[in-house]
């Protein structure tokens, strides 16, 4: 059971007023909250163990590069990874695709090769495959979704063909909050010996992922969205394709020897971290990640689901509610809508009560199109938020409906 009120002092934004109002802040889906201790990492990292990292041969060099080489272990222990080598740096989960759509699609791709993504992608799973369709001529599939919110798995085994070269898919959508089965998707696409990428940007906050069980190719996921730092995030590669694709980006850190006749690049994982990385944003995630693991993934889990279930309650006693995303297995997000109220002005109204939500299409534009809306009103929850919150919540939203 998680001490929800003793939680909250670990978050001193909680206590802030909007417009002389508590603030509820139900945007976790776009950024959560970040604890004390992160932001104290960050602060001591700056005040005490700065210096830029690797090859330094001074003491604080050397305590820097132990310090973000000891947050990739976090992360590969957190992410249940065969080996630290395996955990890459990125600026984020968009970063963390893009460098594999590049890098596969160079190694991996020709023209009229196949990718299949699903309906419910984030821009950021859909973009970079779109840029290498323009420059290599590669094609999407895309795997299509049945009224509750989940992806229709007949239809996705008939998508694939000779010319299937990856699946990349959201693990939970943050929109629906679907929970995708993610462990049948990628025993289906190995099946056909097709490798995997999961988005794990709404994931990796709210469940335990174990890369291993999964056996994906590639995992990923941002920083921000699991208490930790901005621009930092993580992408986890099999060793074995790790190795085998090419690098991203060029520069320093990443190389080996550099002479104008042949380069040689530098071995796992610093082939794929050009530049100096940000070493205090790595030992800032650990540090979140050490504080979800402390309250433990499954008890956030279940206490979320409660949320989850809670709200749901509430919105759908409220007339003209649409809730969208009615899955099975579902995460923390309600996305919806009441009669004909724009989605805009239901957040606006609700953010005078001091209440964060998202509207608008939430970076899934093609998702929005295939739902035949414009944009929702996105409430998306975390351990910290109450129910007495969804309380207020609720009584809000019937508010903005009466006004209507
Ligand atoms: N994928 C999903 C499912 C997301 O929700 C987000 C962030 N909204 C992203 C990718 C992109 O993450 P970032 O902006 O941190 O790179």
């Amino acid at each position: 059971m998680l001490d929800i009120q003793s939680i909250r002092k670990d978050f001193p934004i909680l206590e802030h007023k909007i417009y002389d109002k508590p603030l509820i802040y139900f945007d976790n889906g776009a950024t959560t909250q970040k604890p004390r201790c992160v932001v104290e990492k960050i602060e001591s990292g700056y005040y005490n163990v700065n210096a830029n990292i690797h090859r330094g041969v001074h003491f604080l060099s050397q305590a820097a590069t132990e310090a973000h080489e000891e947050a990739r272990k976090t992360v590969q222990s957190f992410l249940n990874a065969r080996s630290s080598n395996e955990i890459i740096f990125t600026r984020g989960t968009t970063e963390a695709i893009n460098l594999i759509a590049s890098s596969f699609t160079d190694e991996c791709m020709s023209a009229g090769d196949e990718v299949i993504v699903s309906v419910m992608e984030h821009h950021s799973n859909i973009v970079p495959w779109q840029i290498q369709a323009a420059r290599k001529g590669i094609a999407l599939k895309v795997i299509p979704m049945n009224e509750k919110g989940e992806l229709d798995m007949e239809q996705f085994r008939e998508l694939f063909s000779e010319r299937t070269k990856l699946v990349s898919v959201t693990h939970v959508s943050n929109v629906l909050g679907t929970i995708n089965p993610v462990k049948e998707i990628i025993e289906e696409a190995h099946n056909h010996d097709v490798p995997v990428l999961i988005d794990g940007a709404q994931a990796v906050p709210h469940l335990a992922v174990d890369v291993q069980d999964l056996d994906a190719e590639f995992y990923v996921f941002s920083g921000h969205k699991v208490y930790g730092p901005t621009g930092i995030g993580v992408l986890y590669g099999k060793e074995e394709w790790l190795d085998k694709l090419p690098p991203y980006q060029g520069g320093g850190e990443m190389i080996a020897t550099v002479s104008f006749e042949k380069t040689t690049f530098n071995e796992l994982p610093f082939k794929f971290e050009a530049g100096t990385p940000d070493y205090i944003g790595s030992t800032a995630l650990a540090e979140a990640l050490r504080y979800v693991n402390r309250l433990g993934m499954d008890n956030i889990a279940v206490y979320e689901d409660e949320l989850l279930r809670y709200a749901t309650e509430k919105l759908n006693a409220i007339e003209g509610m649409r809730i969208f995303g009615q899955a099975d297995h579902k995460g923390a997000v309600l996305s919806f809508l009441v009669g004909n109220i724009h989605h805009y002005d239901m957040g606006m109204l609700l953010d005078r009560l001091g209440i964060a939500v998202r509207t608008g299409h939430h970076c899934a534009q093609p998702l929005m199109q295939a739902l035949g809306i414009e944009g929702t009103v996105r409430a998306s929850f975390s351990f910290y938020n109450t129910k007495e919150e969804i309380d207020t919540f609720a009584a809000g939203v019937e508010r903005v409906r009466k006004m209507f």
